[in-house]
């Protein structure tokens, strides 16, 4: 664990070391859980988003997109439920004055039961080889028996306490589960308290009686209240979606892990709008989609797994997670829920609107359900960023530092070096960007030796370099050389267009997906 925190902090001195992300007011000694993404971040973020926009909108004739305000009535937010419930339960440790989610302190104790469960399962593994039968070994093994029994209690626990909004109870949880503060190490907490997460400003001038509204806590409800422009305007039919990519505002408690949680970040996120009664249907359908979208980018299939949520929140009848393997652990990137039709009858009731849909085939009207997939564009980015991350030992006791990033989300597509700066090489090279330029991001370099160009482009993750000699203005060829393997083919001129379409374009990504 020690090796994979150290890989962390590497990976996040190296986003800011190669214009990738900041840490926002820097110069002013920066603020607590907010990013700036820099000249090679914003690309890779804008291609991350180019590729889940395309493949909801281009992909699915029925799901159509939209841009919301950032404000919104603030009624919108009471009809949701986040006035009143979008809380976190946060405790102070009286001796470090740390504050710390007192759901999460719980969560990572019922983790570390876990993690002791599966080491046992691991060490008789070993030690059975082949003949191992790993089912009966959890049902009968008195040590891990024990375990699951404590760890299925405190989850029951737990999940009672979160359901009935018992704080006494989830401190008196912390407690009896001797959990410390990481950093005093001591046991001298606070009372639970409930932390309402949305951020508050005031629009309008005070005089005339100013309106307090939110900064949107999520994307979703823009679509749940434009459901009626966009089903009416698009003349769409059921099922259809509705996807958004945009800010978001959460005063998270305790942010931590770089870009994993902030208090500002971006959402993507599809509501699916449906017949009641399909929803687990959907459901499923989604979960499966969603899932084949993140795989095609080739990071690891073993990276990502479900998380089927037992507690559900207050709208969903379905829940579950697509967690990606970070440095720190399983991660939740990626959201899908089945929301019934809680938001659309909450607005209903809110605004004395009728937001209903007229079906045709049932010749009735009513809510539609609807499924929804959440992502973080952020947590998309640092699970794209860690995996693609290597430290590399090259032949000869070199080494180098490469992103293996998928090449369709690479910010810089391909970069053009003329071996020398002289005889008319930079001529030729500048000739050869001034005709790609067009179609790829394309860097030019012509600063230090080749290796060291090389160098520079491995670690921002280019898939291709051109190098121009003195060969090519003989013959017109170049060396093409490919980021993973650094090997070096000779291509001709004409080709090149062709031969990095083929690798680089969002297309190739989208065609995997059907
Ligand atoms: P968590 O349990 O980690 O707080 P959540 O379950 O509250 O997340 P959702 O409300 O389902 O998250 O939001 C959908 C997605 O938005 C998440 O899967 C995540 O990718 C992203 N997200 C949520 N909160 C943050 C944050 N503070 N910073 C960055 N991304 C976030």
């Amino acid at each position: 664990m020690a090796q994979q925190e150290d890989v962390f902090k590497k990976i996040v001195s190296h986003a800011k070391e190669y214009g990738f992300v900041f840490q926002s007011s820097e110069i002013y000694d920066g603020l607590a859980a907010v990013y700036d993404y820099g000249q090679n971040g914003v690309e890779l973020k804008n291609n991350i988003k180019r590729y889940w926009w395309d493949a909801m909108t281009l992909l699915h004739e029925n799901i159509v997109g939209i841009d919301s305000a950032i404000f919104m009535h603030p009624t919108i937010w009471k009809a949701s439920g986040h006035v009143d419930a979008f809380n976190d339960p946060l405790i102070d440790n009286r001796d470090s004055k740390k504050r710390y989610r007192a759901d999460v302190l719980i969560e990572d104790a019922i983790a570390k039961i876990d993690e002791k469960i599966e080491k046992e399962v691991a060490k008789a593994a070993k030690r059975f080889g082949e003949s191992f039968n790993e089912e009966l070994f959890r049902q009968t093994n008195p040590r891990v028996v024990e375990h699951v029994n404590k760890r299925n209690a405190l989850h029951q626990r737990f999940s009672d306490a979160m359901n009935n909004n018992d704080l006494e109870e989830l401190r008196q949880i912390i407690i009896d589960e001797e959990i410390v503060c990481p950093i005093s190490g001591t046991r001298n907490w606070t009372d639970v308290r409930q932390f309402n997460l949305m951020f508050k400003t005031e629009m309008g001038s005070t005089a005339d009686g100013a309106m307090t509204v939110y900064l949107r806590p999520e994307t979703a409800q823009g679509i749940f209240v434009n459901y009626l422009n966009v089903q009416k305007t698009g003349r769409m039919r059921l099922p259809f979606g509705i996807a958004q990519i945009g800010k978001a505002f959460r005063n998270e408690i305790v942010a931590r892990q770089f870009i994993f949680r902030m208090r500002e970040f971006e959402q993507m996120e599809m509501q699916f709008f449906v017949r009641p009664g399909d929803e687990m249907k959907w459901f499923k359908f989604w979960k499966e989609t969603r899932l084949r979208w993140h795989k095609a980018l080739g990071l690891g299939d073993e990276k990502y797994r479900y998380h089927d949520h037992e507690k559900l929140a207050h709208y969903a009848n379905a829940a579950t997670d697509i967690e990606f393997e970070m440095p720190f652990g399983f991660k939740e990137v990626e959201g899908i829920h089945s929301r019934t039709n809680f938001d659309l009858s909450q607005h209903e009731k809110f605004s004395g609107k009728k937001i209903q849909y007229f079906d045709p085939e049932l010749n009735e009207s009513y809510v539609p359900y609807v499924i929804e997939t959440s992502i973080g564009v952020d947590r998309m980015f640092l699970s794209v960023l860690c995996s693609s991350y290597e430290e590399q030992v090259l032949e000869g006791g070199e080494s180098r530092v490469v992103l293996h990033l998928p090449a369709a989300l690479a910010p810089v597509k391909c970069a053009v070096m003329p071996l020398v700066k002289k005889d008319g090489l930079p001529d030729k090279a500048r000739e050869i960007v001034n005709d790609l330029k067009f179609d790829f991001s394309t860097h030019y370099d012509e600063k230090d030796s080749i290796g060291k160009r090389y160098r520079r482009q491995d670690a921002i993750g280019t898939p291709f370099c051109i190098t121009v000699d003195h060969q090519t203005l003989e013959d017109n060829t170049v060396t093409l050389r490919e980021r993973d393997s650094m090997e070096q083919t000779r291509v001709n001129v004409a080709d090149l267009h062709k031969l990095i379409h083929d690798r680089v374009a969002l297309t190739s990504l989208l065609r995997r997906l059907g």
